[in-house]
């Protein structure tokens, strides 16, 4: 084999080698090269005028800084730094503040330079040339009036407010068209200087409308002192309070803060950032528009349009906005508001805060009322029953009356039969006597004084019939008890005459007073004392009583009925008040079941029992009347 034929191939091999290891080498290193530009960070400058925390600014830059950071393609690094200088009534140079930033970014500018606020603008503008004259900048959240248009460069771009003051005051005039007077709190730094020589040359055509009153030259206590006790239709206009004229630094929101805490008058400003607590509202500069506008300039410079091409017109302000509370607290009509303005921190109502508690409140107080609804109805129906009721056992009784007076008859004729008797006698004796030739008068006399006697006494059996007869519906009185129970003795008294029983009443000593229906009563007292008297019977040879009594037991008043009958056999006992239950061949059964419902009507209890000694006793209670 030559060592020629082999040269060329080893040759080849070499050159796909050195090929491949070139491959190799590079290829990655270029690859790395092109993700580390795409992963470089952007550097960002942001530049504040007062201070990281000084409110409005700090909103701006908060809200800038979230709109970068969420939309930026690249990575960012954004690095903050403060021109303190801007709060001093005399700042020193700048120049040492320009040295120290372009030594700490030496060799590496940042990729974009952002002014927050007037000072930072002021400053980046007087030391451009210095400043990093190639990185693009961007002038934001600026007043128009604070941007010095013919200094800017191609690698300049703008984003700025105008604060129109007249509109703001005209906002003021018109949801408190009362006020007479503006007073605007303002500090005394170089920046709120010339705001105050603006706004006055600016509000010149309010003057004749309402005046003003400047507090440019005031310590903050003094400001404090004054806004406590301001005449009535003043209103105070938040301008700005980063240093007052005792040279006293503030944090804006806390000194609005201590502001609002003692003003006597409401107080107005066109910051959003101060816009929730302490301000009545109106047309604001808005902080998300500003945030969003001014991330739109950024991410175009960074992403390669030249700044100057970049052209955002000024931000006016945002539909107007109100706090509900301070609406409520001077008493501003939601009228008197311009059309399309929001109200915002409303109180929820009631129903809004608690709809959950208030909705099962009301649905408890809907069942209860149905509850209520539905049981008075059923206590009207009760009612209704219960007088029905009371009729028919009115009716009843009156029934039942008519068949005890009838087991009467024999006896009621007899005590009508005795007086009438006599009567007649009397009568017969008396005219005997007046034949005579000398009647004797005074024996006469004796003799009608017999006659008035026997005729009250048989008036007094029919009045006694015709009141237990009469049919009245169920009356309640004030009745003595021992007079009712009396009457009614008097009624079967002849009865039990005729049926040889002694009838013992033995009433109370004292009067015993019970609320009820003296007629019904009667008729219960009838009843048991003939059904005594029935449990006698007529071949009965031994003691054969009846005896009644009255007595106070407690509330209770008792009326007991005791027989020498055979009593009630056991077996009965329980079934004696029921409505037909009867021994006697004749009988009903409803006396007893009368008896009770008149006296549970009465509030009142009726019981049965065998006295020990033998016969029956039924006992009666009644409340005693107060
Ligand atoms: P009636 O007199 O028509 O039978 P009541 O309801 O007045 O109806 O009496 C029911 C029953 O109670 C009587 O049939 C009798 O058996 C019994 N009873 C009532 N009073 C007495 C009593 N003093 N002694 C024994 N049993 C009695």
């Amino acid at each position: 084999m030559s060592t020629d034929a082999v040269r060329p191939v080893t040759a080849g091999w070499l050159c796909l080698g050195l090929l491949l290891a070139a491959c190799t080498l590079c290829g990655p290193a270029r690859a790395q090269s092109a993700t580390a530009t795409r992963s470089e960070p952007k550097r960002v400058l942001m530049l504040h005028s007062f201070g990281r925390d000084f409110l409005p600014w700090s909103e701006y830059a908060r809200s800038i800084k979230t709109n970068l950071e969420e939309r930026s393609p690249w990575p960012l690094d954004i690095q903050e730094h403060t021109l303190l200088a801007a709060r001093f009534i005399a700042p020193g140079p700048d120049g040492p503040f320009v040295e120290y930033l372009g030594s700490l970014y030496e060799g590496r500018p940042p990729d974009i330079v952002m002014s927050i606020g007037g000072p930072a603008a002021g400053f980046v503008q007087r030391h451009r040339e210095r400043l990093f004259p190639k990185a693009p900048m961007v002038l934001t959240t600026v007043e128009e009036r604070l941007v010095d248009r013919a200094r800017l460069t191609r690698n300049d771009a703008v984003v700025s407010v105008r604060n129109e003051f007249v509109t703001a005051f005209r906002n003021v005039l018109q949801v408190l068209p009362d006020t007479q007077t503006i007073a605007l709190v303002i500090g005394a730094s170089a920046l709120e200087k010339f705001w105050l020589e603006e706004v006055k040359r600016d509000v010149k055509p309010l003057e004749d409308r309402v005046s003003f009153v400047w507090y440019g030259d005031l310590s903050f206590e003094e400001i404090l002192k004054r806004a406590s006790t301001l005449p009535p239709h003043t209103v105070l206009f938040w301008g700005l309070m980063s240093v007052d004229a005792a040279g006293v630094i503030h944090d804006g929101k806390f000194a609005l803060h201590r502001l609002h805490a003692v003003a006597n008058a409401p107080i107005f400003c066109f910051e959003e950032s101060f816009f929730g607590r302490d301000i009545v509202g109106g047309p604001m500069h808005s902080i998300p528009e500003l945030g969003q506008k001014t991330a739109d300039a950024a991410l175009r410079i960074l992403g390669g349009e030249e700044p100057a091409n970049v052209r955002i017109e000024p931000i006016e302000y945002a539909p107007p906005k109100y706090d509900w509370r301070e609406l409520q607290r001077w008493g501003i009509s939601e009228s008197r508001l311009p059309p399309g303005s929001t109200i915002l921190f409303r109180e929820p109502t009631i129903w809004q805060r608690y709809r959950w508690q208030m909705l099962m409140i009301s649905a408890v107080f809907l069942v209860q009322a149905g509850l209520i609804s539905g049981l008075l109805h059923e206590r009207r129906r009760r009612r209704v029953a219960e007088v029905e009721s009371r009729q028919r056992l009115t009716e009843l009784a009156h029934v039942n009356r008519y068949s005890a007076v009838g087991e009467l008859t024999t006896s009621i004729a007899h005590e009508l039969n005795q007086p009438l008797g006599s009567i007649l006698t009397n009568a017969e004796t008396a005219e005997l006597m007046l034949r005579a030739a000398q009647p004797d008068l005074v024996e006469i006399q004796q003799i009608l004084a017999d006659i008035r006697r026997d005729d009250q006494r048989a008036s007094e059996v029919i009045r006694r019939l015709r009141s237990i007869l009469k049919k009245t519906p169920f009356e309640v009185k004030n009745i003595e008890l021992n007079d009712t129970v009396r009457e009614a003795i008097g009624l079967v008294k002849a009865l039990a005459q005729g049926r040889r029983i002694t009838l013992s009443y033995l009433p109370v000593m004292a009067a015993l007073h019970v609320k009820g229906d003296p007629v019904q009563l009667q008729q219960v007292m009838l009843n048991l004392i003939i059904n005594a008297m029935d449990a006698i019977s007529d071949a009965d040879t031994g003691k054969r009583e009846v005896s009644v009594a009255t007595l106070r037991a407690g509330n209770q008043a008792e009326i007991r009925i005791a027989d020498t009958g055979p009593g009630i056999p056991a077996s009965d006992l329980a079934s004696l008040f029921d409505p037909f239950f009867t021994t006697k061949p004749h009988g009903m059964g409803m006396g007893l079941a009368i008896a009770r419902t008149i006296i549970e009507a009465h509030h009142g209890t009726i019981a049965a029992a065998n006295q020990p000694a033998g016969g029956a006793l039924f006992t009666i209670r009644l409340p005693v009347a107060r």
